[in-house]
């Protein structure tokens, strides 16, 4: 971020709508100084190696622990959510943190491959090399735990990062960066620019060497299109429309209570949240009973007042009405409140049963606390329903007996068995999905593979005394090349299959 930026634009609460404060937008000058500087800042980062990476990282953790209340606070204040939810967020980024900065080093250290009979003469390895600066677009509904998925795993490898967050929160993404500036040799190796998706766009074509993106499938085009202008590789965590299966034999006081939590915390804006629910018709009243029992207690309201806070985007709340709306039109039923549940800036819990698949509700991101419920009559057709959604990035099952076969039978990035979103916060699994929820992965090993390059070297241990890459090479050593494959595949070849 530079002062020279020309216009500004303001952060709000949303729930008084008060103004928080005015940050710079900007523009493709300023955007080129942070990535140049970034650039140059790669030189110093690398230069630390892993184990001097890791040891200013983990100094970053220490300083986000020793400030998370500071760091809740502002969440609260540009999301509306509940500090005690704004806290578990910041929680879960640090996790992440820590897990990158102490395993970058085992997962991308130098691998040693066989060369194979023919190539025995040569010694094989692979160095995983960082790819340069790394560009990140964050949303805003989660504006710690998200970023930093892309964040700390592209600077455990050894990559500098230009972050523009979402104009709905640029304010957590100044922080973070003030936050690294303290504790690090450079502010370049880890920056922020600011200002809406125009911003954003100037990132993707500023000559970052990746852009790792999160938001929704629509943007999530724009950005990869953007990007294939330059060949620019993209990493897209996109929406979902997450389902839940609630099998026979589940725990459903135990799955009525995290479904419903799923679906409603932090105003039904999370990724992976539940949005619609399978269940078995011979459990479906019990379920129904037990969760809009448990939906009339909870209510919306201030931090510190409600259980969640209002639509952070008020533009989100017309798309909920539009999806409450429709579903109900074409026959769904509300359970638990229903189109007056919309009471700007907040949505009031909404449970609705019987909803066709092909409304709008079943289909496309609500993004709001609206939870849908229809019953099958066998869980197949629960892992069918739900897997003919364009997304494919998380669900949830609930089974006491067949919990992991029913997961793996799932067209989707990440499933949590008797838990729900339980993956997001196991820093040693990856995090991503397939279909129009994106592609490329966050967290875990795969994570740190994703901000790298792999750099294959072969080196001659020795000559042999016949040439093979080489016009000298002899009618001899054509025949013995070909009786080596002879006498080394041939058999296999010849093998059946077992
Ligand atoms: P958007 O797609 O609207 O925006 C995401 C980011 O992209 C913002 O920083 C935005 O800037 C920026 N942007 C907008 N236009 C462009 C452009 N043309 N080029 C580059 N960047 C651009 O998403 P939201 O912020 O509304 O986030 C909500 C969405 O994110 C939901 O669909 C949610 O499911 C998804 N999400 C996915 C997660 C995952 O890991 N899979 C996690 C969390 C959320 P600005 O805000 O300034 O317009």
């Amino acid at each position: 971020m530079t002062g020279a930026a020309k216009q500004s634009f303001t952060s709000l609460n949303p729930v008084t709508g008060e103004v928080l404060d005015a940050y710079p937008i900007d523009g493709p000058e300023e955007v080129a100084i942070a990535v140049a500087r970034a650039r140059e800042a790669t030189l110093l980062w690398q230069g630390l190696g892993y184990f001097g990476r890791e040891k200013i990282l983990l100094a970053w953790a220490k300083l986000l622990v020793d400030r998370i209340n500071e760091c809740a606070q502002l969440i609260s204040l540009e999301t509306g959510k509940p500090t005690s939810d704004a806290t578990l967020e910041a929680t879960l980024a640090i996790g992440h943190l820590s897990w990158a900065a102490r395993n970058a080093h085992s997962i991308l250290r130098d691998q040693f491959r066989r060369p194979g009979i023919l190539m025995a003469n040569m010694s094989a390895k692979v160095e995983r090399s960082p790819l340069g600066v790394v560009g990140v677009i964050g949303p805003w509904n989660h504006p710690i735990f998200t970023p930093m998925g892309s964040i700390s795993y592209a600077l455990a490898a050894g990559n500098t990062v230009v972050f523009k967050p979402s104009e709905f929160t640029p304010g957590v993404g100044v922080w973070l960066a003030k936050t690294f500036a303290e504790i690090a040799p450079s502010s370049s190796i880890f920056a922020v620019v600011t200002g809406m998706g125009e911003t954003g766009r100037t990132l993707c074509e500023s000559g970052v060497d990746k852009v790792a993106f999160t938001g929704s499938t629509t943007t999530a085009k724009n950005v990869a299109a953007t990007c294939a202008k330059t060949l620019t590789p993209v990493l897209i965590e996109c929406g979902g429309k997450d389902p839940v299966i609630i099998a026979a034999d589940a725990d459903l006081k135990l799955a009525a209570d995290a479904t419903l939590w799923s679906a409603m915390s932090n105003a039904g804006q999370t990724c992976i949240g539940a949005e619609r629910v399978y269940v078995h018709e011979k459990v479906a009243d019990q379920f129904i009973s037990l969760i809009v029992e448990k939906g009339k207690k909870i209510v919306p309201g201030t931090p510190g007042v409600g259980n969640y806070g209002p639509a952070t985007m008020p533009k989100q709340l017309g798309i909920i009405e539009s999806h409450i709306e429709d579903a109900l039109a074409r026959g769904g039923v509300a359970l638990l409140g229903g189109i007056d549940s919309v009471k700007p800036p907040y949505v009031e819990p909404v449970i609705l049963t019987n909803v066709p698949e092909d409304s709008i509700a079943m289909k496309s991101e609500t993004f709001g606390p609206v939870i849908i419920i229809n019953r099958v009559r066998e869980i197949s057709e629960a892992v069918r329903l739900s897997n003919e959604s364009p997304y494919g990035l998380g669900a949830s099952v609930w089974s006491k007996k067949n919990g992991s076969e029913i997961a793996s039978q799932l067209h989707c990035g990440m499933v949590a068995v008797n838990s729900t979103i339980s993956f997001a916060a196991v820093p040693t699994v990856p995090f991503g999905g397939v279909k129009d929820s994106g592609y490329g992965r966050i967290h875990g090993p795969e994570g740190l593979l994703e901000f790298t390059y792999a750099r294959s070297i072969v080196r001659a241990r020795f000559q042999l005394p016949i040439l093979l890459t080489s016009f000298g090479r002899n009618a001899f050593a054509d025949r013995l090349v070909v009786g080596l494959a002879r006498v080394l595949y041939g058999r296999k070849l010849n093998k059946k299959p077992k």
